[in-house]
């Protein structure tokens, strides 16, 4: 995500109205086997994620109407059990109707957030859970976030580190990815955008269901769809199919400048790809949205932009996102704190954008912030690798400006400290060992040792877990 040069998130910190819902909310009936728990075990989120399931895949068929701003539809969720359980959860935030569970109906429970399934299954057991539901996704908060995003003209699903939840039942963590495919149904004189390649459409009187599969499984807040009247242009780079789509909404010089940046996707991620090596997915893509959104998305295949224009900003945004299909995306991150894996790399190829088209290198960017910021300054108050200790409200600190940008100056720092060759081999690496998978700051550190044959652990003590400015010092990269 990048938000901080649009500032969005102070603004819905603002909306907060989140339940606060106890974690025993799920009271377990006399069942010989224990339920799967309600979060999986993130301490930033308790509820996110669920125990006991790893989710195979999700069919997700939800019909929008604008006008009321209702959603409706089902979800095929495909589950095998981690243990054998009496029940299970699901993210969910709409009203569910139905469950059925290999086609038998069963009896849940719902409050807020948590979708409590009752259904006996043995370790290892697969089942296909089919979700009914119907609601309006506008009315609903979770963890002080009111993301639905919608005019009467257009909706784009799209948020982090939740969005799941506003329109399909879900496994809402980083630490389970599975396969997406999503049939969403509106008004056939629009169109429909998501992950991936869009494999159906079909037209049934005033409305049109438009199918969109991604091949390569995802993590649940990188799904995504748009819906709204796009100007859509596609085509093939380095073997690979492109599309990119921008909101007619925005009028028609907007739409173009929008259109002009969206076409620099594939040029930018074959740069990427000269840095970090082969990009990890079949798909390549972007959306601009004319909805008031202040921040960026990296939906995986497809992120989403609000309107930036086409400058030199607009571009880093586009080096930002695509950077993070491979650094949070492809190789997600184990937990919440770890999330400046994800800000911190895309900050990185951001500046080295910069660097390598004739602007300030990454050590002149890492030196200028450095002397910029005061010892004193709020700036380093808090660990990049623990942003929010106390675990509470944790979507403000995920996000905040720390994060992205000490992130970014410690990987500068690493590369002025290891040197060029093993910082390639280390960002390579990271993308390419774990490609598909997560990681942890842990492993990173564990493999950046490896990678240069040295005890770095001051060196990461100094600008990952620390609440002081680093020492100017060589062995901080700074000497
Ligand atoms: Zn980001």
């Amino acid at each position: 995500m990048l938000s901080r040069r649009l500032a969005a998130f102070a603004a819905s910190a603002v909306l907060s109205t989140a339940l606060a819902v106890p974690p025993d909310v799920v009271a377990a009936a006399t069942f010989d086997a224990p339920r799967g728990s309600v979060g999986i075990g993130d301490p930033y989120f308790p509820l996110d994620g669920n125990g006991g399931i790893d989710v195979r895949s999700y069919d997700i068929h939800d019909r929008y109407r604008f006008a009321e701003g209702r959603l409706s539809g089902w979800t095929a969720v495909r589950l095998t059990a981690t243990a054998a359980i009496s029940g299970f959860n699901l993210d969910f935030l709409l009203p569910v109707s139905r469950v059925e569970v290999d086609g038998r109906r069963v009896t849940f429970d719902q409050r807020h957030h948590e979708l409590s399934v009752d259904a006996h299954l043995a370790a290892g057991e697969t089942v296909r859970a089919v979700v009914r539901y119907s609601g309006f996704p506008g009315r609903y908060s979770y963890e002080g976030e009111s993301n639905w995003l919608a005019d009467r003209h257009e909706v784009v699903a799209m948020n982090q580190p939740h969005m799941a939840p506003w329109w399909f039942p879900a496994n809402d963590h980083p630490l389970d990815k599975a396969r997406m495919r999503v049939s969403i149904t509106v008004p056939r004189e629009m169109q429909v955008i998501g992950n991936g390649r869009r494999v159906d459409r079909t037209v049934r009187r005033g409305l049109a269901t438009t199918t969109w599969a991604a091949d390569e499984p995802m993590v649940p807040y990188l799904a995504f769809f748009a819906a709204g009247s796009y100007e859509v242009a596609k085509g093939t780079a380095q073997g690979r199919p492109w599309l990119v789509a921008v909101s007619r909404g925005l009028g028609t010089a907007a739409q173009r400048e929008a259109m002009g940046l969206m076409m620099q996707t594939p040029a930018l991620l074959h740069w990427l790809e000269g840095v970090i090596g082969p990009y990890p997915f079949r798909q390549v893509g972007g959306l601009t949205t004319s909805l008031p959104v202040g921040f960026a998305l990296e939906n995986q295949t497809r992120p989403t932009y609000p309107f930036m224009g086409d400058g030199p900003g607009a571009v880093r945004t586009v080096v930002h996102e695509l950077a993070h299909q491979w650094y949070g995306d492809s190789v997600a991150i184990a937990g919440w704190k770890d999330i400046w894996l994800n800000e911190g790399w895309a900050t990185y190829f951001e500046n080295l954008y910069v660097e390598t088209h004739g602007g300030a290198t990454t050590d002149d960017r890492l030196r200028e912030q450095y002397a910029g910021i005061p010892a004193d300054d709020a700036f380093w108050d808090h660990e990049v690798a623990d942003p929010c200790p106390d675990h509470d409200r944790c979507v403000g600190p995920i996000f905040a400006d720390f994060v992205y940008e000490r992130g970014g100056m410690a990987l500068a720092a690493l590369r002025n400290r290891i040197g060029d060759s093993a910082f390639t081999t280390l960002l390579r690496r990271w993308a390419a060992d774990r490609e598909g998978g997560n990681g942890s700051t842990e492993q990173f550190e564990a493999l950046a040792e490896d990678v240069s044959g040295e005890d770095l652990g001051p060196f990461f003590d100094a600008w990952l877990h620390s609440t002081t400015k680093p020492a100017d010092t060589a062995a901080n990269g700074l000497g």
